[in-house]
């Protein structure tokens, strides 16, 4: 297989940006373990008998020990910093980990939005299988040893962290970056990405809003960070991720491009790649038990994420809405910890499926000789 020259990533390794206060200068502390991560407010921990979560202090350290316990085949680096200044970590795996081979590339991210906290244990449980499967299930060595798995747990660490602060929930779901004085703070991320930004009534052009896209596309760091690893992917003039999941709760739903209209093809999706996301999107439903649908079909979004990985970079992206389905009134989002492992495990089979298609998506409509032939 090629090899190609390493050095796109930047690896951590023994030091992490401390959470700045705005203006400060940020610190740089030694070493994960005795790093005291903390915002304003003092964060220690999720509330009361939520504290299987894991809190931003908690991902890091449980992915770096991963690292550090499995160096052939999990590196940890980041995408760059959030608004406040904390790295936002992304997870490689793959066999030959420190070596850029030319293999299919599976993304997935978690936590766009702050109080969806079960997203980022979906995303920390998929590493947990593919580490624990690696050597052991055949399925998974396979799908470690081909693919190229990309996992970046917590896209909104200031807002999960803001989130959670002063020991009770805040239902936050916004970033943390102010929008001037007297404004109130914080973007939607998820309506912040360039494709048709701002098209179609699917996301508000008020700061006050929950559904703020900012005041311009990619205007959050945030976003900003996820573009630019996803561009820095593109090589050879060809982007080598195929395939993406963002999770989100709630809703129990597998969500297909596009997000901003009804339409089924055009701006780039031909009738094939809609048959393929059909396809994809329901396999994937049948192994969770989920609804799969045209995202619009939910509700209408624009400078969602999903539309941004595939009209810009013609990735295969799915929305996927973790438990509970929807209903579920104003604390929907604070699954009890009891049911971290069930719903989340829940979605492996949906996800190795996935995974088995990224060295050519539109295998499943029988068209791999005619796109990847
Ligand atoms: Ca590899
Ligand atoms: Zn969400």
């Amino acid at each position: 297989m090629r090899i190609r020259p390493t050095g796109l990533l930047i690896v951590i390794a023994t030091c992490v940006l401390m959470p700045a206060q705005v203006g400060l200068a940020r610190t740089m502390v030694s070493g994960l373990d005795d790093a005291t991560l903390t915002v304003p407010g003092g964060t220690t921990d999720f509330p009361p008998g939520y504290e299987d979560y894991h809190t931003y202090a908690e991902m890091m350290a449980d992915i770096t020990a991963i690292a550090a316990a499995h160096p052939d085949i999990v590196a940890v680096s980041s995408i760059g910093l959030s608004y406040e200044g904390r790295e936002i970590p992304i997870v490689k795996i793959s066999d030959n980990v420190n070596v850029d081979e030319n293999e299919p590339e599976i993304l997935i991210d978690g936590l766009h939005h702050a109080r969806e906290h079960l997203a980022t244990e979906q995303a920390l449980e998929i590493i947990s299988m593919l580490v624990d499967g690696y050597g052991t299930n055949p399925r998974i060595t396979r799908l470690v040893d081909t693919r190229v798995w990309w996992i970046i747990p917590m896209v909104n660490p200031d807002g999960s962290e803001w989130d959670i602060h002063g020991g009770h929930f805040h239902r936050w779901r916004k970033n943390r970056q102010p929008n001037g004085p007297g404004q109130p703070i914080g973007t939607d991320l998820n309506r912040n990405y360039s494709f048709d930004w701002g098209c179609c009534s699917g996301s508000s052009g008020h700061p006050g809003s929950e559904y703020y896209r900012g005041p311009a596309p990619f205007s959050a760091p945030e976003t900003q960070d996820v573009r630019d690893f996803v561009e820095s992917r593109v090589i050879g003039g060809k982007q080598q991720i195929t395939v993406h999941l963002t999770f989100h709760s709630t809703g129990e739903e597998v969500l297909w491009p596009w997000a901003h209209t009804s339409a089924t093809t055009g701006e780039g999706m031909t009738r094939d790649d809609h048959r393929v996301f059909v396809a994809l999107g329901t396999a994937m439903a049948q192994r969770n038990g989920y609804t799969a649908e045209q995202s619009d079909k939910l509700y209408p979004t624009d400078g969602d994420e999903i539309d941004w990985m595939f009209g810009a970079q013609g990735i295969f992206s799915f929305t996927i809405e973790l438990y509970p389905k929807g209903g579920g009134g104003s604390n929907r989002w604070y699954t009890p910890e009891s049911l971290i492992g069930p719903e989340t495990t829940r979605n492996n089979s949906a996800v190795l499926y996935l995974a088995s298609k990224a060295d050519c998506p539109w295998k499943v409509i029988g068209k791999a000789a005619q796109y990847c032939g």
